[in-house]
């Protein structure tokens, strides 16, 4: 009985100490830094680059649907992602900077062999691989991410993108529906990636709320995540 109440005692203080470390580590400024994964593919914070492909490696999303606007080609996306760009291109088309659309949304792994492997042919290996990922390390096989475009201004998939109507209210808003400008102008050096004024990646209002407040714009640097230039 006496040793029973003693291991009791031991776990629950135990607990304590961990509880108290976890609130410490995870609770700044009541930001839980906990709740979703970074590594689980189907978690709206999974970080994928050229060190951290998805798990599995060929990963299908089990809630892709396809949105009914701002869609000409009839992409999918995971639902997460497709709700709130919904309301971001609304709010877009409210402020008057046109229809935001999906140029690219979830690409298969089987899709991205081809993508990676026109681009590379395109712009060879090194300037190909700063656009183009290999098959199993693409944001796009998450759902989770859209290439967009404004179909009246150009600047289809190229960086004077970042100069249209479109493209300047993005990155002006992107965030405030839970959106990060994915590959900012200078980042290549971290993410691998060369500027994609047009890549939006869906993580959260919660994160971006976080990340706009710190003033931090890119995903490795705010998780402390080594430089991923290369593979
Ligand atoms: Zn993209």
């Amino acid at each position: 009985m006496l040793k029973k109440t003693f291991g009791t005692m031991a776990t629950a203080l135990a607990l304590a100490s961990i509880l108290s470390a976890s609130t410490q580590a995870t609770a700044v400024d009541g930001f839980d830094t906990t709740q979703h994964s970074l590594t689980a593919a189907n978690s709206p914070w999974v970080v994928v680059n050229k060190k951290h492909p998805l798990n599995p490696i060929q990963y299908v999303p089990a809630n892709l649907v396809t949105p009914k606007q701002f869609n000409g080609g009839g992409l999918r996306l995971a639902k997460p992602a497709a709700d709130a760009f919904l309301k971001l291109a609304l709010a877009g088309k409210a402020a008057g900077v046109g229809s935001i659309s999906i140029a690219s949304g979830y690409r298969s792994y089987t899709r991205q062999v081809a993508v990676h492997a026109e681009d590379v042919r395109k712009f060879g290996l090194i300037a190909g691989e700063k656009l183009a990922a290999r098959p199993g390390f693409s944001e796009h096989q998450t759902g989770l991410a859209i290439d967009v475009w404004a179909p009246t201004q150009g600047c289809r998939i190229r960086v004077c993108f970042s100069t249209t109507k479109a493209g300047k209210w993005l990155k002006a808003n992107a965030w405030k529906y839970g959106f990060i400008i994915r590959y900012p102008d200078g980042s290549y050096p971290i993410t691998g990636y060369q500027f994609e004024p047009w890549h939006i990646r869906f993580v959260g209002s919660e994160l971006t709320t976080k990340m706009h407040s710190t003033g931090e714009t890119i995903l490795e640097r705010f998780w402390e995540y080594p430089a991923s230039p290369k593979y």
